[in-house]
């Protein structure tokens, strides 16, 4: 049913007009086919009607109406140039034809004829002139007026030029008007136009539809340009996930989620990681891969949910590979993972480790001896091989690339045989952008937190940050709590006039005394970071100071004080992350935004008050998404988005899902 050889798919090089320089021009825009030309969209219209000469200005497409004053035949036989004056009593301007087709029809005009003109003003030697216009004799100016589509700038191809291809696609696509691909019923019910109807109605606009043209992401007919490009990406990660499904996967028998998860851990799942559990299970019970995104707020509990299906796995005689991406996150896993199952099936794989530690976990893999392996992206070095890999879990996937998620799967490659993959993420996606950004995976949420939480009250701080700071130390000490203290940056900069977290680090050092307070910052290395989180975990420090290496993960409950500095540097999603970080035991914890009051603008306060007013990491995200658009909002990692043209992820949000149901029903 897709229109693969309809005539939009037409190479533009059969238009009419397209010479080699042109088609040149054409396919340096990425222009090959019909659709590629009927694609690029006017940026603005205008309204086309008649213009007195007096009020033409270089630059505007104009219709004019006059009488020929004069004709001039001019330059060599070879190379003529006719040049009309016209004049219409308000002014005058000149009209110049090369093309000899032209010059040959025009050069017996009669002076005083009357001529309609439509073409760009340009000025020459002071005097007003269009070269090579639309003319038409007589005044045809009721006829002709209209809305007149504005297109943006095209490089090597003038505005006159691509007009008229368009005008050579709409007479080729007369010949064989294509079919076309939805039903009525379903382009109503999306309040879509029909896609030919709606490339005439965005090139060839009727003059009564300017109005509803300025409002382009309302416009049935651009909502269809959006649709297209909506569909088209649909339709390819349905193929790409069918043609995952053509692999064969492990298959283990389903067991009860919650007898599973009572196998490891010491309190019971909540009600959402049972539901998540039993989904991963059901999808590891089939012989196909399963690729499938979890999406869990902060402190949700997904590792327990991820340990269980590793338990599941490793069951069976499966390894489980967990890749993090911190060597701070790894090492937290691996020590949790070494208390739930014991030392002897775990191994862990990372950057830091010594050259002997790393050869003996290497053969621990390859020999099957260790079920779950727990790295950072060192485990897809190529000198690591798995004996059985069943199970790919990627934690804090956003922060991987699509390329990093393909490695490490395909180191479980066998002949057809795919090990299954689980994503799982903190930063919820909302649901219109994850089926864009992961359409060709199912979705599974946790969305519910475990029980005994106490919300964690935030609040904007302005003022001189050090001093804030302090008393919110002092206080920690008289209640005996534990605080994280943030710094957007590792280095002080003059520019930007930012405390750094080395300078805070040594002001709370003065008052506390050095055994108080731990430091982690980007520059150190793995063990040193290792060591000050240890410290901070046990309990020994009070105080951990830290830039953002400790945004995803890091659990340490009895932490219940958050200040992050200078926090209008942050995205909501991040701020969002980091303030879960406490709020992890039972003890009442606070969020402090502790900003210089100078730094903040009404936007950056408004955007802030969002922090104090909700915890749902969901709503959060959705206010993450509008302000800051997709692109920032996956970050530059995520590959998985294509870029749009027409399609507008926020305002178009409710066409993405139509577009997966219809790619699926095309593609089973
Ligand atoms: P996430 O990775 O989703 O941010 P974690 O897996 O680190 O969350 O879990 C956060 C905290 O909640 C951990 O201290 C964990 O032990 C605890 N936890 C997880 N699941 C449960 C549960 N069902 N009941 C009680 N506590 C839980
Ligand atoms: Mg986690």
């Amino acid at each position: 049913m897709s229109s693969e050889h309809s005539v939009y798919d037409t190479p533009v090089k059969s238009l009419t007009g397209v010479g080699p320089v042109k088609l040149k021009a054409l396919e340096a825009l990425g222009v090959h086919r019909l659709a590629d030309l009927l694609g690029i969209l006017p940026r603005s219209y205008q309204l086309r009607e008649r213009l007195p000469m007096d009020e033409l200005k270089p630059g505007m497409q104009a219709m004019v109406v006059g009488q020929v004053l004069r004709l001039k035949l001019m330059g060599s036989p070879k190379a003529q140039r006719l040049e009309i004056m016209l004049k219409d009593g308000t002014g005058y301007i000149k009209l110049v034809f090369f093309q000899p087709k032209f010059v040959a029809y025009l050069r017996n005009i009669e002076p005083m004829t009357v001529l309609t003109a439509i073409g760009q003003v340009n000025s020459f030697n002071a005097m007003l002139q269009m070269a090579h216009p639309k003319v038409v004799l007589g005044d045809k100016s009721e006829e002709l007026q209209g809305v007149w589509p504005i297109y943006p700038e095209l490089k090597n191809l003038a505005p006159s030029d691509f007009n008229r291809l368009i005008e050579s696609a709409f007479n080729l696509i007369k010949e064989k008007p294509p079919q076309e691909n939805f039903s009525p019923d379903i382009l109503k019910k999306l309040n879509l136009m029909p896609l030919l109807e709606s490339y005439q109605a965005i090139h060839q606009p009727e003059a009564s539809a300017l109005h509803t043209l300025l409002d382009p992401a309302h416009h049935p007919a651009f909502r269809r340009m959006a649709f297209e490009e909506l569909y088209a990406l649909q339709l390819r990660l349905q193929k790409h996930r069918n043609a995952q499904q053509q692999a064969a996967a492990p298959q283990v028998a389903a067991v009860d989620a919650k007898l599973l998860f009572a196998e490891i851990m010491p309190f019971a799942p909540t009600n959402a990681q049972a539901r998540v559990i039993n989904e991963i299970v059901g999808d590891l019970a089939r012989p196909i891969p399963m690729l499938r995104l979890l999406q869990g707020d902060v402190g949700s509990g997904k590792t327990a949910v991820a340990a269980s299906a590793a338990r599941h796995m490793s069951k069976a005689g499966y390894q489980t590979a967990i890749m993090a991406p911190t060597e701070i996150l790894a090492e937290q896993h691996y020590q949790l993972f070494i208390k739930l199952f014991g030392p002897e099936k775990i191994a862990r794989l990372q950057g830091s480790l010594k050259s002997k530690e790393r050869r003996l976990a290497i053969e621990r893999l390859k020999s099957g001896e260790a079920k779950i392996i727990i790295g950072t992206h060192a485990l897809i070095s190529d000198d690591v091989e798995f004996h059985k890999l069943g199970l790919c879990i990627i934690d804090e996937q956003h922060r991987f690339g699509v390329d990093q998620r393909t490695q490490l799967r395909n180191k479980g490659k066998s002949g057809l045989r795919l090990p299954h993959v689980l994503a799982m993420t903190a930063t919820p996606i909302p649901r219109s952008l994850a089926l864009t950004a992961y359409g060709d995976f199912a979705l599974s949420v946790i969305d519910e937190l475990p029980p005994g939480r106490t919300p964690i009250s935030t609040h904007i701080l302005q003022g001189e940050p050090t001093k804030n700071i302090l008393l919110l130390a002092e206080k920690c000490v008289r209640n005996n709590e534990q605080a994280y203290i943030i710094y957007p940056l590792v280095e002080e900069s003059e520019k930007l006039d930012l405390l750094d977290a080395e300078a805070g680090f040594r002001h709370l050092e003065g008052h506390f005394g050095g055994t108080q307070v731990a430091l982690i910052h980007g520059r150190m290395n793995a063990a040193e970071k290792d060591a000050a989180m240890q410290r901070f975990s046990r309990g020994d420090a009070r105080f951990l100071v830290s830039t953002t290496v400790i945004e995803v993960g890091v659990d340490v409950p009895n932490a219940t004080c958050m200040m992050i500095i200078h926090p209008e540097r942050f995205g909501l999603s991040q701020l969002h992350q980091l303030r879960g970080r406490v709020g992890r035991g039972s003890r009442k914890s606070a969020c402090y935004l502790i900003s210089d009051k100078l730094f903040l603008s009404g936007e950056a306060y408004r955007r802030l008050t969002i922090m104090e007013k909700t915890q749902n990491g969901f709503e959060i995200a959705a206010e993450d998404l509008a302000i800051r658009g997709p692109g920032d909002f996956l970050g530059t990692r995520q590959s998985g988005l294509p870029i749009f043209h027409h399609c507008d992820l926020v305002k178009h949000a409710d066409l993405i899902e139509p577009a997966r149901e219809l790619a699926i029903a095309e593609l089973p």
